[in-house]
């Protein structure tokens, strides 16, 4: 497995892990679960957000018998855990049972800053019928259709990740993609930063979308194979991160958030 993944080229969204205090990642998590739950990329309370926030840990959204649902995450319902996946309670509440999604992830891919996990339900269908995302678009969404043209793998058990086996199984198959389908269960994708693995979230969400309408209209294809090397290339790639952050600052303030101030250098870096 590859022990470095893929944001060697990627620029952070807001400021970097280093400059964020522990408090900032925590109230950012919490956002970014309010977020991904008002864009209906779950069902019911399910879903979690995580960001490594020190050397030995990161910190996720808390479940348990009194949780109120991703969309109403505030930050006193995140918890710490360490890389074994063993939690601090907060509020009744612990890390979720497949806290080792986000626990093997981070122990297998050094820069994978934050690991996020929804169930998005045209994924879910399309994953039962063996159907694939692929580069099936260009400019409509050049991040998709990249993240496609990649390559986003599927792990084919449909069980909660409720073991550490079934984590480094998983985080195998992630390998060094940004983005895993499971298979009749859901979608876990990664980031540089919370707001990278949101958006990857949303945007691989949106290519299953438009893939379930294109399948029910009984066609498509993928785009060529020139297409496909003019998406990847570096020129075009450069476009990442100034369309990160427009799409995470559209989706906080579309779901009603107030964006956090973060040291002027990073905010007017774009
Ligand atoms: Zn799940």
């Amino acid at each position: 497995m590859a022990d470095q993944g893929s944001f060697g080229d990627s620029v952070s969204l807001a400021a970097s892990f280093e400059e964020r205090s522990k408090e900032q990642l925590i109230d950012t998590v919490a956002m970014a679960c309010r977020v991904l739950g008002k864009s209906n990329m779950t069902k019911e309370p399910s879903g979690h957000v995580s960001c490594r926030s020190s050397d030995s840990g990161f910190v996720v959204r808390g479940r348990g018998r009194d949780e109120v649902g991703l969309s109403f995450t505030s930050s006193e319902q995140i918890v710490e855990c360490d890389f074994s996946g063993n939690s601090q309670s907060a509020l009744g509440l612990a890390a979720p049972i497949e806290v080792f999604i986000h626990s093997s992830i981070y122990r297998a891919r050094s820069d994978v800053r934050s690991v996020v996990h929804v169930h998005p339900a045209n994924l879910v269908a399309l994953t039962i019928c063996d159907i694939p995302l692929e580069p099936i678009y260009g400019a409509y969404d050049p991040t998709s259709a990249r993240l496609a043209a990649k390559g986003i793998p599927t792990f084919r058990s449909s069980c909660l990740i409720g073991t550490d086996e079934l984590g480094d199984e998983l985080a195998e198959v992630l390998d060094d993609a940004s983005a895993v389908l499971l298979r009749g269960h859901g979608l876990v994708t990664v980031g540089n930063t919370v707001e990278e693995a949101t958006v990857n979230a949303v945007r691989v969400s949106q290519l299953a979308d438009m893939t379930f309408k294109v399948k029910l209209l009984g066609g498509g294809s993928t785009i060529s194979d020139g297409e496909i090397s003019e998406l990847l290339s570096p020129a075009v790639r450069s476009g990442d991160s100034r369309s990160y952050q427009s799409v995470w600052r559209y989706l906080c303030n579309s779901s009603g958030e107030t964006l956090p101030r973060f040291p002027s250098k990073v905010i007017t870096s774009e």
